[in-house]
């Protein structure tokens, strides 16, 4: 069983490297793929070079075993579509099951992801959810996903996709934007990210300069 976790990375921090660690132990994954966007369809194009993004990737999972990066997205043109992705990674791994995983934040715009019918093709999707909370589904989507839904992780490691499911994880209100902008102002952001990966941004002078 495969992970796929998508993300800017802009920077890599604890929000992001709890939950892999989490889902990848509750599912027992083989690997858990953090996979950097080259160029998102969602948002801004990130400033930090996909080198830079990259190096702090590694910095944050060195010595993590099952956590490794997969640098597919910046390896191709154009804009990064997960569909893509997950269908470039399937043709690699034959029937293994495969895990799109992502936040509720992520999961409550899928709607408008690129073919997004089409991920359950070449994988289940996992979101991770606060402990407690129940699937939430918004209407339209309700009978679409429900068919898809299950409460069963076994029915994951039947098939190879085609499934949601809803996973609690530890909630860590972390987020890039608010580290970019921790060091924009000269406060500190120990704690929020490992400390390898706060040396790697001094050392680049990365996130100085302050954007809305
Ligand atoms: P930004 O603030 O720049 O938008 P971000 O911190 O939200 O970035 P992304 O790199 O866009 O991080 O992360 C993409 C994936 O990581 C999404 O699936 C998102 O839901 C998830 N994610 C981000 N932060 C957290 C967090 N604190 N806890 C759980 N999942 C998270």
């Amino acid at each position: 069983m495969i992970g796929v976790y998508g993300g800017t990375f802009d920077p890599i921090h604890f929000g992001h490297l709890r939950t892999a660690l989490e889902v990848k132990e509750v599912f027992g994954l083989e690997q858990m793929r953090l996979i950097p966007c080259a160029l998102p369809a969602h948002k801004t194009s990130p400033d930090t070079a996909p080198e830079k993004r990259l190096a702090m990737l590694a910095l944050a999972i060195q010595n993590q075993q099952g956590l490794m990066i997969d640098r597919r997205e910046l390896d191709r043109t154009g804009v990064s579509y997960m569909v893509d992705t997950l269908q470039s990674i399937r043709n690699e791994i034959a029937d293994q099951s495969l895990l799109l995983v992502m936040g509720t934040d992520a999961f409550h715009s899928i709607t408008s992801w690129h073919r997004w019918k089409n991920l359950f093709d070449y994988a289940h999707i996992v979101v991770m959810t606060r402990p407690n909370a129940g699937p939430s589904l918004s209407p339209p989507l309700s009978g679409w996903l429900n068919a898809k839904s299950t409460q069963n992780k076994k029915d994951l490691a039947n098939k190879p996709a085609g499934c949601l499911f809803f996973q609690p994880v530890t909630q860590l209100d972390i987020s890039a934007t608010a580290i970019r902008e921790i060091i924009a102002t000269n406060k500190n952001p120990n704690y929020l990210l490992p400390n390898k990966v706060i040396d790697y941004i001094k050392q680049h002078k990365l996130y100085t300069c302050h954007k809305n």
